[in-house]
């Protein structure tokens, strides 16, 4: 910890390797992709491509579905077939559950990856005296699971198509939680055991993810998870996601909390924001969360100050004001401040700035020097005209 304390401001994403789900790369040096998840059921084949576009349009990179029957899983072949133009950019993934091998076999011919959750994929029958696993026991289940898994693994490798080990906290197979108990460790063990199925079977497309409601049980479940994958030599990309995170204000913070967390220290390749909203809104999220961290840039960066005494316009209407005027472009950092009491460096290096300077005048910044002092009630104007000046504008 605190080891790079100093000049390094670079976040050091771990070497995992790279896993194409459809058109789209998770993991190695691919930008942390952004996923989310339709809520429209799979059987209203109309609903649900209407779903899979809306998220499309909006910036969703994969786009799962829930596929709880054979009837789902079938509805799949159709909905990829309406979708035959989109679907070449918005790769798709089934979500599978409880005891789903013939689904997720059928499932597994439409869709590019194939989402199981090893806790409850393969029914393992309790023990009837429900006392503690010796190990041998323990691996005995597990080759039994190893039987079971296979012809799912060995039809994703056929078909170079991938799959998520997605490991919740809630649902740890009940050899696990009698094992280790309802602990990080436990979900750890699980995706572990798991990956070493796929690898008997020489398939590597995984992605793994280690969800929990909690963001402090999230954090150790997914540290643990690529610290005991890298003592491993296990590559594979880390999914991130805190999952019922709730709605509005709080849940987004509280997603970010966990996920930006360990995007921070270089664990997490792709990442969902799950919000009791409708699934549209997860998308701005993700990729604010993204910007934020300088992982990824796909809109303006706006630096802008809290505002206090010294400030010489109405700052938040100027912020506004100027955030629809710039908000289509891309790329750009953009600063509004309400004074430069302490010289232009407060504007972190932004491309371009909006500076209070004296009652009724602002300056405009590029970079750090000063441009032009114009009426304030001139001020969003020119400042456009200096940005299509540089050839830095298209038009919204
Ligand atoms: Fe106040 Fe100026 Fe700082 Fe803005 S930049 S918070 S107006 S001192």
């Amino acid at each position: 910890a605190y080891s790079n304390l100093g000049t390094d401001t670079t976040i050091h994403r771990r070497k995992t390797r790279p896993v194409a789900i459809g058109s789209v790369i998770i993991g190695g040096n691919n930008p942390v992709v952004v996923q989310s998840m339709i809520n429209e059921d799979t059987l209203d084949i109309d609903g649900a491509v209407a779903g899979i576009r809306r998220l499309h349009e909006i910036g969703c990179e994969i786009v799962r579905v829930t596929v709880p029957s054979m009837a789902h899983a079938r509805a799949l072949a159709e909905i990829k077939q309406k979708l035959i133009d989109t679907y070449q950019i918005v790769p798709l993934v089934a979500d599978v559950h409880h005891n789903g091998m013939k689904i997720a076999l059928e499932v597994a011919k439409h869709v590019d990856k194939v989402r199981i959750n090893p806790g409850l994929y393969v029914f393992e029958k309790p023990k009837p005296d429900r006392t503690e696993y010796t190990p041998t026991e323990f691996a005995e289940i597990g080759e039994q699971i190893r039987d079971m898994l296979e012809p799912l693994v060995v039809s994703l490798r056929n078909q170079n198509k991938a799959m998520r080990i997605g490991v919740n906290h809630g649902s740890l197979a009940e050899r696990m939680l009698f094992t280790y108990g309802d602990t990080p460790e436990g979900m750890v063990e699980s995706a572990l055991e798991c990956i070493r199925i796929c690898q008997s079977f020489d398939f590597h497309n995984l992605v793994v993810s280690m969800k929990a409601s909690r963001v402090p049980v999230m954090l150790a479940a997914y540290r643990l998870l690529a610290q005991r994958m890298d003592k491993a030599g296990m590559d594979y990309p880390i999914h991130l996601g805190v999952t019922e995170a709730g709605d509005g204000e709080y849940g987004r913070i509280k997603s970010t909390a966990g996920i930006a967390t360990l995007l921070a220290e270089g664990i997490g390749d792709t990442l969902r924001v799950s919000l009791t909203e409708a699934p549209e809104k997860e998308i701005p999220v993700c990729y604010s969360i993204l910007q934020s961290l300088g992982l990824r840039k796909t809109m303006v960066e706006y630096v802008a100050c809290p505002s206090c005494g010294r400030t010489l316009f109405n700052l938040e209407e100027v912020l506004h004001q100027v955030r629809e005027a710039t908000k289509h472009l891309t790329g750009l950092d953009i600063a509004v401040m309400g004074c430069i009491v302490n010289g232009p460096g407060e504007m972190a290096d932004a491309d371009y700035g909006y500076v209070g300077k004296t009652p009724g005048y602002i300056s405009l910044y590029r970079g750090r020097d000063e441009i032009e002092r114009v009426p304030e009630a001139e001020g969003v104007a020119k400042l456009i005209a200096l940005i299509k000046a540089d050839d830095r504008w298209v038009d919204p």
